[in-house]
């Protein structure tokens, strides 16, 4: 008996021993093309020599010292990288251990930062529906998933959440993708002003929604208008990139597409490329300024916040993007996979939508495609999907999303920038 408590409690997962390049391979020797990187993780794909060369080093020099009392060079060295290529003046890098650790400080940051200025008034945070921001309480209040939310809701707190931007699903046959994207985007003033135009702190989204939606890339001009709406307020845009950031959609940063940028910034999976656990908030000069001559302190914080290899990690990942040139890999194996998919299941009856950006992409699955009515849930199509997938030796990630309180199927694949035409 094994006592691991593993995510599924009735199945006994393969032990991973191995990975090589874009494959895992488990004990018994089967090999698995890691067609969702995991969960859009494993950029770099496994056993890169560079990284783990950069892991072992580090380990070696130093493997942990509290940021209580000291920084360390890779933690500096990270950052600096970070806040060079980061758009805009997001110069300030906060190191966490993962994704919902970095919306949680996000979250938490865009509160103290109002405080700081007095405007104590400020208490509303606006999300999305169908979006994931992370598991942990602040982060899952955040999120719009409803499934995700449903058990916990006595525990969460009471969020806002206006419509995803989702063309395929909500724009009207009467309405350009354009006029959708600013209907879609007014919903965020009236939110703003239903709740008190000088009580919001901040609102969240992901610039490409990734788990809950099956990569759904925002329409041109939503996110332009959404700046200007918080602007107006002074509410603070935190965009989540921890699953779309790093490269993942042909630009090291996914709001690089929107031309716009957040107050705050959230990266992770991508940034350690699977070889760390690490994460991270980026915050303007602004917002730092605000908290450095105020109180000086951020009143939040981890144990192994900065963790010195976690940050040798990430490092060593964002130099093999920039020297190895895997951004430009990721649009064009975006075009390819792109094709590909299109070419497969274009015209596939149970395919209503085949979407995203570089290697991010997203296929809806729906019971009639000239309704886009939704499979069923009691056929757990998602389920049966990952499962069929998963014994032919494909690793992706399907799910079933809430639309619009209706649960939709989809696909998310995410694989490694390595990932050749062939596979
Ligand atoms: N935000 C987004 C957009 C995510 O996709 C995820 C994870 O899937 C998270 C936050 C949470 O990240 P983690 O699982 O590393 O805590």
């Amino acid at each position: 008996m094994s006592h691991v408590f593993p995510r599924h409690t009735k199945v006994q997962p393969p032990v991973a021993v191995a990975g090589e390049g874009c494959y895992l391979i488990d004990s018994t020797g089967k090999r698995y093309f890691d067609g969702s990187g995991g969960a859009a993780v494993s950029c770099l794909g496994h056993g890169d020599p560079e990284i783990i060369a950069a892991v072992q080093e580090q380990a070696g020099k130093l493997a942990f010292a509290h940021t209580g009392f000291f920084t360390s060079e890779p933690a500096e060295a990270l950052a600096d990288k970070l806040a060079a290529l980061a758009p805009g003046n997001l110069d300030r890098v906060y190191l966490v251990s993962g994704g919902s650790e970095a919306t949680e400080a996000a979250i938490k940051l865009a509160r103290q930062y109002h405080v700081e200025r007095g405007e104590t008034q400020r208490r509303h945070v606006i999300a999305r529906k169908q979006s994931y921001h992370g598991n942990t309480l602040g982060a899952l209040a955040a999120g719009g998933n409803a499934w995700r939310r449903e058990q916990f809701a006595p525990l969460l707190v009471d969020f806002s959440h206006i419509s995803p931007c989702y063309e395929y699903v909500l724009r009207r046959d009467d309405e350009s993708a354009c006029d959708y994207g600013q209907r879609a985007a007014q919903e965020l003033e009236d939110e703003i002003l239903r709740l008190g135009e000088d009580s919001v702190i901040a609102f969240m989204a992901e610039p490409v929604v990734g788990a809950t939606s099956g990569a759904v890339p925002a329409v041109e001009g939503y996110f332009e208008r959404i700046r200007e709406i918080c602007d107006r307020y002074g509410v603070l845009l935190i965009l989540d990139e921890v699953m779309c950031g790093m490269g993942r959609t042909g630009h090291l940063f996914a709001c690089n597409h929107d031309g716009v940028v957040p107050d705050i910034l959230c990266i992770a999976k991508g940034l350690g490329a699977g070889y760390q656990p690490i994460g991270a908030m980026l915050c303007t000069a602004e917002i730092y300024s605000t908290i450095e001559n105020g109180s000086g302190f951020f009143q939040h914080g981890h144990t192994y916040l900065g963790h010195p290899v976690a940050a040798a990690a990430g490092l060593a990942v964002l130099t093999a993007i920039e020297e190895r040139n895997l951004v430009g890999r990721v649009r064009a194996k975006g075009d390819a996979l792109d094709a590909a998919l299109r070419e497969a299941f274009g015209q596939h009856p149970n395919v209503g939508d085949i979407r995203g950006r570089g290697l991010f992409r997203g296929i809806e699955l729906v019971s009639d495609r000239e309704t886009k009515t939704p499979f069923d849930p009691s056929h757990r199509l998602a389920a049966t999907i990952k499962k069929a997938a998963f014994a032919e030796g494909l690793v992706c990630y399907p799910m079933s999303g809430t639309r619009d309180g209706r649960v939709g199927d989809h696909i998310l694949l995410a694989p490694p920038f390595i990932i050749e035409d062939a596979q």
